[in-house]
């Protein structure tokens, strides 16, 4: 057995290794045949998108990350929300347009990185009682959680998914197999399938030449804007914004941070919490 194929064995382990298929997939993925892993690997390297998804993603050779000691986190102040409901979408609309989201009309093929969401689907754990109807009439802003301890990059064989080294839970389109085990295991619904060609969502003309375009059978979602906190910029949902601080991002780990300060003088919710999953998104509610 050559060392890739040991190494390979090492990451997915047995059941796992059932569940795709058995030494099949494990020659592909080590061999780089997978017809899925070529199709990434021509897509994001032919320029659609302009650029490397790995760059673009944040994350340098491999997988295995040095630590920077940033945890970043975002509020998201659901009060903003309420006083201009016209937030939500635009919202919505800077993060697919910024990251070459498709927009599919039937629900079975839809891409969602950020979406609106009401009260008792978003908070599942937490009483309604006596709140105030506008509260749970408003809709909620939802994204992935860039949980702290997050079971998706554990069920992820291929380590498609993983912490990157400022705590943003990204993803290698390359390494993405398809298998949907991180959809399995994420108990927010955070996760997309392209279960078509997802470039046939888009419009060519509104294309972000900026960010690579996936291809199907990979799984995405919100990246917390990896590839714009590298270069020091704020996410283009916290962009879109404004002034209006109706989201804030920043570093958990610094108690000098904003995101920070305002987590002091606020109370906060995270989404099931009882999960023990540590969200890094947390709301005013
Ligand atoms: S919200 Fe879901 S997809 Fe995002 S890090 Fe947590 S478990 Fe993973
Ligand atoms: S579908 Fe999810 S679990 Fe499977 S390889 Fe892709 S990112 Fe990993
Ligand atoms: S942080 Fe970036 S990827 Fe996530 S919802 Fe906001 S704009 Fe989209």
């Amino acid at each position: 057995m050559d060392k890739k194929r040991r190494d390979f064995l090492k990451i997915a382990g047995a059941s796992t290794l059932a569940g795709l298929g058995g030494t099949a997939v494990v020659d592909r993925l080590v061999s780089g045949t997978s017809p899925v892993q070529s199709k990434a690997t021509k897509e994001v390297d032919s320029g659609h998108g302009g650029g490397h998804e790995a760059a673009a993603q944040g994350h340098a050779a491999g997988v295995e990350v040095a630590k920077s000691g940033n945890r970043f986190g975002m509020i998201v102040d659901l009060r903003k929300f309420k006083e201009n409901p016209a937030l939500g979408d635009i919202v919505v609309e800077a993060c697919h347009g910024t990251h070459n989201v498709p927009d599919f009309s039937e629900k079975k093929d839809e891409i969602k990185w950020t979406w609106l969401t009401g009260y008792g689907g978003a908070f599942t754990e937490h009483s309604r009682l006596y709140k105030d109807q506008l509260t749970l009439d408003n809709d909620v802003l939802v994204m992935c959680n860039h949980c702290d301890n997050p079971p998706c990059v554990r069920a992820c064989p291929t380590k498609a998914t993983f912490k990157n080294k400022d705590g943003i839970v990204a993803m290698d389109y390359h390494r993405c197999i398809g298998c949907r085990f991180c959809m399995a295991a994420c108990p927010y619904g955070m996760r997309s399938f392209n279960w078509r060609d997802p470039r046939a969502g888009l419009d060519m003309n509104k294309l972000n030449n900026e960010f690579p375009t996936r291809m199907r059978g990979v799984v995405e979602k919100c990246n917390f804007c990896a590839e714009r906190v590298g270069l020091g910029k704020q996410p283009a949902c916290v962009e879109a914004c404004g002034d209006s601080k109706a989201l804030i991002f920043g570093n958990l780990n610094d108690p000098e941070s904003e995101i920070r300060k305002v987590l002091k003088a606020n109370y906060t919710v995270q989404r099931k919490p009882s999960l023990g999953t540590h969200p890094s998104v947390f709301y005013i509610v």
